[in-house]
């Protein structure tokens, strides 16, 4: 058996794989100080009481990992980690792998998809966009450990809004959750609308444009529009054989999957006119299962 562990900023997810499934699950209480103490500690109680033998470790991080080295996990509060002495002191023989979470969880979309794929590239839009590669089976982490940082392109020259990472323009700050209520904000006062302005979400907006809001088509259209040229660019570099989409924001479902696919193949070389886009099926067991394979 493979333990996958998903490491978020309150819960450490923890699962046991086998065969691509996940068997058990675990739920740690994200620490700082003492996370991967704590982690290992209940693999090793786990393991001992169902008395289960296991194969490897792999965790998917959110921030910059090298090898069994942290350089970064910020929202955590974690820097400058080597975490192999620590699990050496619970599991000495066990190959430890790490890399960052959206790589995990498009590597785990890709062994979940039954059409055996083998290259996929996965774009997460939540509070944040991110996105992670994957090339014959395996994740790419990059030179810098920042593939797939797909959030921090340059796409809207439109509005430059500022980017928490610096930038200006980034695809994040337009279809990211937050990025779609400050873009409904703006245009608030230019649509005949029915959403209401002291509370509106991302879903609140895309549910709007399913019944044809003015106000929730035209952003809806903005978003995929600059999805389907984001996806367009990342295509002609990597090639890969289909793109999921998740997190939160995909909730919105065919609406939105299909009008990226619109603006993909508007914005898109002849010669890969065919990708396929689709939705992302895990949900939170992705980043788990995609760590369990990380060898
Ligand atoms: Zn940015």
């Amino acid at each position: 058996m493979r333990v996958g562990i998903d490491v978020g900023g309150t819960t450490v997810k923890i699962g046991f794989v086998d065969d691509y499934k996940i068997i058990y699950r675990l739920v740690v209480e994200t620490k700082k100080d003492t996370l991967f103490d704590d982690v290992f500690k209940a693999v090793k109680c786990f393991i001992e009481e169902k008395n289960i033998k296991i194969s490897e470790i792999g965790f998917g991080l959110p921030g910059h990992v090298s090898g069994t080295y942290i350089d970064k996990l910020p929202n955590i509060g974690i820097y400058d980690l080597d975490i192999k002495p620590i699990a050496n002191k619970y599991f000495p023989n066990i190959n430890i792998y790490t890399t960052n979470d959206a790589n995990a969880a498009a590597l785990g979309e890709l062994l979940n998809d039954k059409d055996n794929v083998k290259s996929a590239y996965m774009i997460t839009l939540g509070t944040g966009v991110g996105g992670g590669l994957v090339i014959d089976s395996k994740v790419v982490n990059g030179y810098h450990s920042n593939c797939g940082e797909i959030g921090h392109i340059y796409i809207d020259f439109n509005h430059n809004y500022q980017c928490t990472c610096g930038l200006k323009g980034c695809l994040e700050t337009v279809a990211s959750a937050t990025g779609i209520v400050r873009l409904a904000n703006d245009y608030y006062d230019q649509f005949k609308t029915s959403i209401d302005r002291n509370n509106m979400s991302a879903k609140t907006i895309l549910d709007a444009a399913k019944k044809n809001d003015e106000l929730g088509l035209f952003i809806l259209n903005y978003v995929s529009e600059s999805l389907g040229r984001a996806i367009a660019t990342i295509e002609l570099s990597v090639d890969v054989e289909r793109i999921y989409i998740g997190g939160g924001v995909s909730d919105a479902g065919d609406i939105l999957i299909n009008k990226i696919k619109e603006y993909y193949k508007n914005y898109s070389h002849y010669a890969i006119k065919d990708l396929e886009i689709t939705k992302a099926k895990l949900g939170n067991d992705a980043g788990m299962l995609g760590a369990a394979y990380l060898y």
